[in-house]
């Protein structure tokens, strides 16, 4: 078998996720090139661990993976296909495997599997669950969406070296599917909490008390025990997640809805209900400060 030091892997997105991300597969031993629209920040991370920082999408095209981790799939698309004139996609090996791990639209990301198979270039869906703590940790969880069972095999030791549980969930598109509706459930467990919670206030019970007795009672979850002490109630807002990728996400998640042609009355509201608070905020504000806005919205 190949050694990892002699497999070429590019990484391009070094944000809040990429960069951990990207950091254990270098500690991993593989052959890491980076590469971000901000240039200072694929600098400083070439600067802190020794790994290449391209210039150009072109110089990407040589790696036998590209992994992306970018804000949605419109800005997948256009790095991979149009950014520089088309250089990625233009110098493109045959049998490159692009790993798409960001969070983005499942039919989108059909269309773009099909576009790159076009020039011998495999796709492959592989989004996170476990924001920053994990990714640090190298434990997330990965949604696997992939038709091409040999480039799965090839492609999970990097993603073994970034996640903990590798999970696949069907073809190429179907981890972006799972990622969007694993979101859903945790958006509309932010709003019940919230609600929750400034409810307790309002009644005047003690909030840290009141998340302590949730999180040994049924209605725990994530939130309750991970989000609402530390970020919320000591004021932090830091989960290092933005709103308006939380936003992007449940419109996904709606969006999937109509195509599978259901009611979901509870699904549109919370999409609502999180549209108004990106209403109130910046795209980069952390999402847990919908929380404020909620509260701003109660009357006296
Ligand atoms: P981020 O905004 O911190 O990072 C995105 C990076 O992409 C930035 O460094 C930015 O400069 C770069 N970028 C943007 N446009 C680019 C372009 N055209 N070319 C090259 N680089 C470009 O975002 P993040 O929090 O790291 O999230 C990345 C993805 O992971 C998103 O799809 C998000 O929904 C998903 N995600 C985030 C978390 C989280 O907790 N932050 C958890 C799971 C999944």
């Amino acid at each position: 078998m190949i050694g990892k030091n002699k497999i070429k892997v590019g990484f391009i997105g070094i944000g809040n996720m990429g960069w951990p991300m990207a950091m254990n597969l270098f500690k991993a031993g593989y052959d890491l090139t980076v590469f971000d629209l901000d240039k200072a920040r694929s600098e400083s991370f070439s600067v802190e661990c020794g790994a290449r920082s391209a210039a150009s999408l072109a110089e990407l095209g040589v790696m036998d993976f590209v992994i992306t981790m970018l804000p949605d799939g419109h800005v997948v698309r256009e790095v991979l296909m149009k950014t520089e004139g088309g250089a990625f996609i233009n110098n493109a090996k045959p049998g490159c495997v692009v790993i798409d791990m960001s969070s983005a639209e499942p039919t989108g990301t059909q269309a773009l599997a099909r576009d790159l198979t076009e020039k011998k270039v495999t796709l492959m869906d592989a989004p996170v669950s476990g924001g920053v703590p994990r990714a640090k940790l190298g434990t997330l969880a990965i949604m696997i969406g992939a038709d091409d069972e040999s480039v799965l095999a090839a492609a999970r030791p990097l993603l073994e070296a970034m996640g903990g549980q590798l999970f696949e969930t069907g073809g190429v598109g179907a981890g972006h599917a799972t990622k969007a509706l694993n979101n859903l459930v945790a958006a509309t467990s932010f709003v019940a909490t919230s609600e929750a919670m400034l409810a307790a206030k309002r009644f005047g019970l003690d909030l840290n008390n009141f998340v302590d007795v949730v999180n040994v009672s049924t209605g725990h979850n994530f939130m309750t025990d991970k989000v609402m002490k530390d970020h919320v109630i000591d004021e932090q807002w830091a989960t290092g997640f933005a709103m308006g990728l939380l936003v992007k996400d449940v419109g996904i998640a709606n969006e999937l809805i109509d195509a599978v042609n259901m009611d979901a009355p509870l699904s549109r509201l919370v999409n609502k209900r999180w549209q108004q608070a990106l209403d109130q905020k910046e795209f980069s504000a952390d999402n847990t400060e919908a929380y404020q806005v909620w509260d701003a919205l109660q009357p006296e």
